[in-house]
């Protein structure tokens, strides 16, 4: 295998909250690697803009410190890093005055290159910027926007900000970002799928027991407490992120490669997601690590609400009503401060109709897993005769294709997600990004659940912090004879 590594056309890239975290810890490494790979047109400009008074010079050194702390090993030298710092500006700007945007307008109107505008900001300046790019001539055809999660907290505000993002751009202009979309396996499961004859007959009801997708995090909530208590683990990572997950897994076969194609399987997906019933949802809050508190402290202490009703964890099981999903059900999951950092979907098949070798041969399923963090790669399960003598007993194997292990690492190239999305953007190539109907859609599933709650003022159930979360949510499998997959081996 050969790595190719594709130039891009000449652009500029404006961040918005280029001085933020996101920006320090995940764009501009990203960039950086990318110019490392050789990538990055060598008159290409990143322009930071934010409200801190910097100077070129200070924004240069301010991310050469974010490389530094955040670069990751792949960083490629200090020459190189001279090199790449040398392609930055940076521009004191309002999102919400006038200040800076003259100076903007004059660096990037009338240079005949690809505009890319990054929004990573809070979403209640999405609105200002987008204005503002207008008002200053920014805003033409060929620019492009990018815009950051949370999309909306319900369908109402969704709607609200496609409806003002559309008032400047078409949604050919505007990427909205998923970094799951951008993450190698996923793109890989859509190889899979579709690049092998091997899966797709056999990828329905008739021969697929139930899918899982977990998103476990070790981590709490961190800094983000106040953010986070007004959003939980359905707003922050189902409504997208798994929603995404569940699409890519469960769509048709789209007609192309090609963006609204596999954006319009998608959609369907998610319009044909039955309601879920309160019964088939658990949530789950963190509790603090024992004799450990004040490092790790319970979610409520960790959030300053004593009194949070928000989830840190959800379990739900969900059905897709169309004919090659109906009656299977789709088990998502996702927390915090749980057993393992571990991202997987699981496809379970069903057992042989007939056992050839009788029951004390055992019988065993196919199992594919496709892990999405750690060591992406994917894993399927087959069943194999126990070697050795003393009859036939079967036994499961795993056919495992760890990237990292299979493929030579001289030749792959390792793209984060955020720096394949990125370049995705000035490639003008909209597949990985969600479409303002998707997000839209996403959220008419969500509201009634997080109604739900609201109405009953339903109350998370503890678990332990380093847990596979509630046992209710072991029991939500149990009761219909399954078992999640261990978030920690
Ligand atoms: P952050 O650290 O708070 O940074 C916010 C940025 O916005 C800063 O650069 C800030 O500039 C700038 N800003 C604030 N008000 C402004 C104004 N009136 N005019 C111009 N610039 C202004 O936030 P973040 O964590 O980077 O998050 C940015 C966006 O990404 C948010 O929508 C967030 O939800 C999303 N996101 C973040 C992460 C993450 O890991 N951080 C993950 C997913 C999504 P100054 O600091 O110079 O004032």
């Amino acid at each position: 295998m050969v790595s190719r590594v594709i130039p891009v056309d000449l652009f500029d890239l404006v961040i918005f909250g280029g001085t933020g975290d996101l920006a320090r810890r995940k764009i501009l490494p990203g960039l950086f690697r990318r110019f490392c790979a050789g990538q990055m047109p060598a008159e290409a400009r990143i322009i930071g803009a934010a409200r801190s008074e910097l100077d070129t010079k200070g924004y240069r050194e301010m991310v050469r410190e974010a490389i530094a702390e955040f670069g990751g090993e792949q960083a490629c030298g200090d020459e190189h890093l001279e090199k790449f710092l040398g392609q930055l500006e940076y521009v004191t700007i309002d999102a919400r005055g006038d200040q800076g945007w003259k100076e903007l307008q004059q660096l990037v109107v009338g240079t005949d290159r690809v505009e890319a505008y990054y929004f990573s900001v809070a979403p209640s300046l999405f609105g200002d910027i987008a204005e503002r790019l207008q008002k200053w001539g920014m805003a033409d055809d060929e620019a492009r926007i990018v815009v950051e999660k949370p999309f909306g907290r319900d369908l109402a505000t969704a709607r609200s900000l496609n409806k003002t993002l559309a008032t400047y751009f078409n949604e050919d202009q505007i990427y909205r970002i998923d970094h799951y979309l951008g993450k190698e396996t996923v793109q890989n499961l859509m190889a899979v799928r579709f690049g092998n004859m091997l899966f797709e007959p056999l990828w329905n009801s008739q021969y697929v027991d139930h899918i899982q997708i977990t998103v476990a995090e070790t981590v709490g909530v961190g800094g983000r407490g106040e953010y986070y208590d007004k959003s939980g683990a359905m707003r922050d990572m189902v409504q997208n992120h798994l929603m995404q997950l569940l699409c890519l897994i469960a769509m048709e076969p789209p007609a192309q490669f090609a963006p609204d194609a596999v954006r319009d399987e998608k959609l369907k997906v998610i319009r044909a997601l039955e309601a879920v019933a309160p019964y088939h949802i658990v949530r789950g809050q963190y509790q603090a690590e024992p004799c450990n508190e004040s490092e790790n402290p319970g979610y409520r202490t960790a959030v300053e609400n004593p009194r949070s009703r928000t989830e840190s964890f959800i379990a739900l099981r969900t059905e897709i009503s169309n004919w090659r999903w109906a009656g299977t059900p789709f088990y998502l999951r996702t927390g915090k401060r749980m057993a393992a950092r571990s991202s997987e979907i699981t496809v379970v098949f069903k057992d042989t109709p007939h056992s050839i070798f009788g029951d004390e041969a055992g019988r065993h399923r196919n199992v594919l897993s496709i892990r999405l963090q750690p060591n992406e790669g994917i894993t399927l399960g087959v069943t194999i005769k126990e070697p050795g003598p003393g009859g036939m007993r079967l036994i499961d194997v795993p056919l495992d294709m760890s990237f990292a292990e299979t493929l030579d690492p001289d030749h792959v190239d390792h793209v984060d997600a955020y720096e394949r999305l990125i370049m995705d953007v000035i490639r003008g190539n909209q597949t990985l990004f969600m479409r303002g109907d998707e997000v839209e859609a996403a959220w008419a599933w969500t509201d009634p659940i997080i109604e739900g709650w609201e109405a009953r003022n339903d109350v998370p159930k503890p678990y332990d912090h380093g847990s596979e979360g509630p046992t209710d949510a072991t029991e939500l499998l149990r009761r219909e004879g399954r078992e999640w997959r261990k978030v920690k081996e």
